[in-house]
């Protein structure tokens, strides 16, 4: 897994095209947002390691979505005390461990394409998990400074993006859109005008910067960049 740090004391870590990230808080533990798949839980291990931390210091886990490459690991690395944050709009997915796809294509040719190309269509299993937490929307996780919640429905239910107040904001923005070659709508929702709806919210709001769940991070002009896209 590779590990990379995007702004002061926030890694992304990737492997095979998905990213994860880890915010570390000093003292205050070590918060991880999203897990990779089931297989991810060593190289993330190995990754906390690599920073000069231990899996021990992690103190939350918040997910952006249930789907399989996303909340996979949050069970192994959460090791039955760190507590995991979840939208009870994906809940249902997230205790039953197994996510079969609903979604659709994205807008545009290029996400038709791969859609058809790379979306799973079995059943993809994963280690099940009663969320600890319920993220709502305009909730303020008291972490590194405050995580604020905005529910971005469309590519999932419970779909949400987490805004850092840090420097001039950080949007994790998930799978709510992708930055693969160049910033775009997600290859899937299972609700496009309801994603696209998100997007236009996530677009009114302050950010210098964001990361994804699938792409490159943009570290400047990121709010302007979304509203330039997709309003
Ligand atoms: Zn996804």
């Amino acid at each position: 897994m590779g590990v990379k740090e995007v702004v002061s004391g926030m890694y992304q870590l990737s492997n095979g095209g998905i990213n994860a990230f880890l915010i570390d808080d000093g003292d205050a533990g070590l918060t991880l947002i999203d897990s990779g798949y089931p297989k991810d839980a060593e190289a993330i291990t190995e990754g906390i390691r690599e920073i000069g931390r231990d899996l021990s210091d992690l103190t939350n886990i918040l997910i952006t979505h249930a789907h399989p490459d996303h909340l996979g690991s949050a069970k192994q690395l959460s090791g039955g005390t760190t507590p995991i944050s979840l939208h009870p709009g994906d809940a249902d997915i997230a205790k039953a461990g197994v996510y079969q796809l609903t979604m659709k294509p994205g807008p545009g040719i290029l996400n038709g394409v791969m859609f058809r190309l790379v979306m799973r269509k079995k059943p993809s299993e994963f280690p099940a998990f009663q969320p600890d937490i319920d993220l709502k929307d305009g909730d303020v996780i008291d972490v590194a400074g405050g995580i604020e919640v905005i529910h971005t429905p469309g590519h999932t239910a419970g779909h949400v993006a987490l805004l850092w107040k840090k420097d001039a904001g950080l949007l994790f923005v998930g799978d709510a859109a992708a930055n693969l070659a160049g910033l775009n709508y997600m290859i899937g929702y299972d609700d496009v005008p309801e994603g696209k709806e998100s997007l236009t919210k996530l677009s009114g709001l302050d950010f210098e910067a964001a990361v994804f769940g699938h792409g490159k991070p943009i570290l400047s002009g990121a709010s302007d960049k979304f509203g330039a896209k997709f309003t």
